[in-house]
């Protein structure tokens, strides 16, 4: 097989070159980071279990016409997406406080929002991902407010959406983060969900119990990481069939 062309590496996962121009291969890593890199460690079939997730999730937001990156599955930890101009906009999405929102505003973890409320953060690792306003990302240009109000709109639906999915299986579904992507199709350019949706940017806690089942575990060193990720892909009845003893999954090639 040819080498392919690795085009970056993030912290979680690598981009290659993919087989028909305008697409690429996403690569998911075991490798996992919390606050900034600062904490770093790997989470053994964490790679497999967010490609399957992801892919579920994203092919379920397909079918209520939420516009993905995601094209196809190739193998345990790879998929085919189309190559898109990021929004240097992570957009986060708050059903009930924890994490940053808790410690910033002194609101105990756990208290459900009197509605869900949209945060945006500029990407940038080196300033560690600032809070910012719609008013900064339309002055600097980072997305016009004709891109803001696209994904405004896609991020209220699949907020809406997930929360359903989830409740079904027993899961709430605190909060998450979304990227999105500036696709340029026959002349035209249209704002789509890029990324994952997985484990490692959503808060899942069981519904019954509010027991974490997501990168908090690692965050928090709360332990049982693994597991945790598994349970939340069996829930959604899509853990991998051969079940954990495929989790290592193959290497990276490059
Ligand atoms: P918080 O602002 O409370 O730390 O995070 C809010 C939500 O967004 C959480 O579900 C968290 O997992 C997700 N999130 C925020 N920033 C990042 C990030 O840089 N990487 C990942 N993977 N998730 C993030």
């Amino acid at each position: 097989m040819a080498r392919r062309r690795q085009l970056y590496e993030g912290k979680a996962k690598i981009l290659f070159e993919g087989p028909e121009p305008g697409t690429l291969v996403q690569y998911f890593k075991d490798d996992a980071t919390a606050f900034n890199a600062q904490k770093k460690g790997t989470i053994t079939g964490k790679g497999v279990l967010n490609n399957r997730i992801s892919e579920f999730l994203m092919t379920k937001l397909a079918e209520i016409n939420i516009p993905t990156h995601f094209i196809r599955r190739l193998n345990m930890r790879e998929q085919l997406i189309k190559e898109v101009e990021i929004i240097p906009i992570e957009v986060v999405v708050r059903n009930i406080a924890a994490g940053s929102l808790a410690q910033r505003l002194g609101i105990p973890e756990g208290t459900r929002l009197p509605r869900s409320i949209v945060e945006y953060y500029y990407k940038n690792d080196q300033l560690n991902d600032p809070m910012v306003a719609e008013e900064h990302i339309t002055a600097f240009g980072w997305a016009s407010a004709q891109d803001v109000d696209d994904i405004v709109h896609y991020t209220l639906r699949i907020n809406d959406f997930l929360t359903g999915l989830f409740l079904g299986v027993g899961i709430t579904l605190v909060d998450f983060k979304l990227e999105f992507g500036r696709l340029y199709e026959n002349d035209e350019m249209r704002v789509v969900l890029a990324d994952e949706i997985s484990p490692d940017n959503c808060r899942l806690w069981d519904a019954k119990t509010n027991e974490k089942m997501d990168k908090d575990r690692f965050r928090r060193d709360l332990g049982k990481i693994e597991e945790a990720y598994q349970e939340v892909a069996r829930r959604l009845g899509i853990l991998p069939e051969a079940g954990s003893r495929d989790m290592k999954g193959p290497e990276t090639m490059q």
